[in-house]
């Protein structure tokens, strides 16, 4: 099989929100609201990628998550660099990533204690379309308000610095041992490849693109090398079965991708450094405007025609 849906599981959270998209269900009137999806290969196992839908009413803790050589001792997998892509954002939405200043360890551990730590953060105003890359290392906080996708490295550990006045428990210790006190600087400014084809990120630990048709061709995935596919708007169709908004795959081998006009995709995939698509070609409205532009303004063209 050289596509799989993944399994979309709903996660109950304090700080998520009752107004999810269909695609999702709905929130359970007696629960609380949901405040992840997380998406799942149904053959289990643990892929090295994660892909989750947030959805936040609340800020989600300051937290800060370690590399490899941090989480090798303790007994993890790898560490753990995140991603967002904001989908949708209300108009006072933040997201916190690294400090304003410089800092120390002793300062953090201080700011952490008395809450001053909310001052410390560095706030970004964002809105739909804005993406982050947040190594490993980098303290960030997912403020109220906010619908994106997060991908992230497939590991289960977080160090909380401040939760906000909540009672969840913190990790103060562990997360100083491993924070950046200080800014931080977008590894790469994303930027168009080709007409279609943006990229977000480009590693360490995974690339991120977000493509739009529309296109079509054939997606060569090297075995034991997958690639995530997310629906992020209009889709297409993989192999023929259709990618709807709100869909996760995993893509494997030889699959056909057909991407309708204004289809907005997610991509993502393990480690540094593009993959080639060579057997994909991106046709973008530009690309089609200029070719019916030329066309018509050149006489033989125009001559054809008459
Ligand atoms: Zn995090």
């Amino acid at each position: 099989m050289n596509t799989i849906r993944l399994n979309a599981r709903r996660i109950e959270k304090p700080w998520g929100r009752r107004d999810i998209p269909a695609i999702f269900g709905s929130a359970t009137p007696d629960g609380e609201p949901v405040g992840e999806v997380w998406f799942e290969d149904p053959r289990g196992g643990r892929p090295e990628l994660l892909v989750k839908y947030l959805f936040t009413s609340q800020p989600l803790s300051i937290q800060v998550h370690p590399d490899a050589a941090a989480a090798d001792p303790l007994g993890y997998p790898s560490g753990k660099d995140e991603a967002w892509l904001v989908l949708d954002a209300e108009p006072e939405a933040k997201i916190g990533i690294g400090l304003r200043d410089e800092t120390d360890a002793q300062s953090l551990r201080e700011a952490a204690t008395d809450g001053s730590i909310e001052r410390l953060v560095d706030w970004h105003p964002v809105a739909a379309g804005d993406s982050f890359y947040s190594p490993a290392g980098t303290v960030h906080s997912i403020g109220a308000g906010l619908s994106l996708i997060e991908v992230q490295q497939n590991v289960d550990v977080t160090f909380r610095l401040y939760d906000f006045g909540r009672a969840r428990a913190l990790q103060l210790d562990a997360a100083l041992a491993v924070a950046q006190p200080g800014p931080y600087t977008q590894p790469l400014q994303p930027y168009v490849l080709t007409p279609g084809r943006e990229i977000l990120a480009d590693g360490p630990a995974f690339v991120l693109e977000r493509w739009r048709g529309p296109g079509a061709g054939m997606l060569q995935v090297r075995p034991g090398k997958p690639l995530w596919l997310v629906g992020v708007g209009r889709g297409g169709r993989l192999d023929g079965k259709k990618i709807e908004a709100g869909s996760a795959w995993l893509v494997e081998g030889s699959v056909e991708l057909v991407a309708e006009p204004r289809s907005d995709l997610l991509i993502a995939y393990p480690g540094r450094g593009l993959r080639s698509f060579a057997a994909f070609a991106w046709e973008t409205p530009s690309v089609l405007d200029f070719r019916r532009r030329r066309f018509r303004d050149s006489p033989k063209g125009l001559k054809k025609a008459g």
